[in-house]
């Protein structure tokens, strides 16, 4: 540990809560002294004290071309150059919009905000105007940004409405969410026979990212998927971090559902604060100015930051990126798993596309509660022990991993060769 990462964080805690503009990097749940980053490029960050990291944070999801990728950066400049915001339309939120409805054929309709718990929050409440419906259903474990009506944990039975898992969120808000079991099938056929009719809409993370990495079955996403139709309630997907993350076309081409809207954020920014929801065209229509729904944003579709966007995703869908990117994440994923079962670790590890979970458990986890019961602070000394050897994992036994393209073999390697001293180290 060196000092001026102590200084910074000693100097920020007198002005921001906790030191930290989002709580995770407070790095409560690991210890120690969070590192303050002032430069990154490609697969790696620069803390305060000048020390050089392999990063596998990747800003939470959007560095997928890795940090200060050149082709951003100067698409970045040449829109600021232009003018950093209008207040009015341009040319290239059109190019956005349709961009990301060719990519997503769900998309038949799009609307761009600034961040991914904006799009969430819109997306909910436009399901809740189109379908004149309260209750909206969320899983255990997902999570799908901070608004209101989505901090809620379950309640005490299944078929009770949620209690808030922040303060602040009236009772009122919480009633009317209902929190469900991760990849339960049996559970979702209980609550739409109990309560279909009152379901506005389904939130889910299809690929779970924010509980580590939990992939559901197929039987239960389709199951999902009819229930949905069956009882007129709106199937939101939010791939705010799975979105050009696993594939090209998101988790929902991986499984061939089509959900009725979209949420994305993270790598459709290329770094900077794009969001957007969207989805099918008589729901989209809702929304004002065509419809009663209202949702705005001042600087919604930013010339500059949608200029980031279309740069990253140019590069994300020329032929050829997600072999290379996947190729990189597994073969992170199954040098660590050879070293640990080498040495006799607990652990296990697993991937999709550029994004991949590590458990310290003796099987990939299916739900919350098999997720819940890893072995944290195995965890925690492994953290801790791989960010001195300059390795930069998620400072958190529960959340996911992302390798970039800029990561290359050799630095795959390196890291799989310092958890394999920490593996030899701590095995039988
Ligand atoms: C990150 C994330 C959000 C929230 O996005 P912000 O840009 O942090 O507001 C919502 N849903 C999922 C699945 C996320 O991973």
């Amino acid at each position: 540990m060196t000092s001026r990462n102590e200084e910074l964080f000693t100097r920020a805690q007198r002005t921001i809560p906790g030191g930290v503009n989002s709580p995770v990097r407070a790095f409560r749940s690991v210890g120690g002294t969070p590192r303050f980053l002032k430069k990154a490029s490609g697969a790696r960050v620069w803390d305060a004290d000048g020390k050089e990291y392999l990063d596998y944070v990747g800003s939470w999801g959007p560095a997928i071309l890795g940090h200060a990728d050149p082709v951003v950066v100067e698409a970045v400049r040449a829109a600021a150059l232009d003018g950093l915001s209008f207040g009015a339309p341009t040319e290239r939120e059109i190019d956005m919009a349709e961009r990301l409805c060719e990519l997503l054929p769900s998309m038949e309709m799009v609307r761009l905000v600034s961040s991914g718990t904006e799009a969430t929050m819109s997306a909910i409440r436009l399901a809740r105007g189109f379908t004149g419906r309260d209750a909206i259903v969320k899983f255990e474990g997902c999570y799908h940004g901070h608004a209101d009506s989505l901090l809620v944990k379950a309640g005490s039975g299944l078929l009770t409405f949620g209690n808030p898992s922040s303060a602040g969120v009236p009772d009122d808000f919480a009633k009317h969410t209902l929190v469900l079991d991760y990849n339960n099938p049996a559970a979702l056929e209980e609550i739409f026979q109990a309560r279909g009719s009152e379901i506005a809409c389904v939130i889910i993370e299809p690929i779970a990212g924010n509980m580590n990495l939990v992939k559901p079955s197929a039987e239960f996403m389709h199951l999902l998927r009819r229930l949905c139709t069956e009882h007129g309630a709106v199937l939101i997907f939010d791939e705010v971090m799975t979105g050009f993350r696993v594939g090209p076309r998101g988790v929902q081409g991986l499984f061939g559902i089509t959900p009725d809207l979209t949420t994305l954020g993270k790598v459709i920014g290329g770094g900077m604060p794009v969001g957007a929801f969207g989805g099918r065209r008589d729901i989209m229509q809702k929304i004002a100015p065509l419809g009663a729904v209202y949702q705005a944003g001042t600087l919604s579709g930013s010339p500059v930051a949608v200029a980031a966007g279309l740069a990253s995703l140019d590069q994300i869908s020329k032929p050829g990126f997600y072999e290379l990117l996947t190729a990189r994440t597994t073969r992170l994923v199954d040098g660590l798993k050879a070293s640990a079962a080498k040495h006799g670790v607990g652990f296990t590890a697993d991937s999709v596309g550029g994004m991949f979970g590590l458990y310290f458990a003796q099987a990939v986890p299916q739900s919350y509660a098999d997720v819940m019961a890893s072995d944290k602070d195995s965890f925690n000394r492994f953290f801790h022990a791989m960010l001195d050897a300059g390795h930069y994992f998620a400072p958190s036994a529960f959340e996911a991993g992302f390798v970039s393209a800029a990561h290359a073999e050799a630095d795959i390697d390196s890291t799989i060769g310092a958890a394999d001293a920490w593996f030899a180290a701590n095995g039988r």
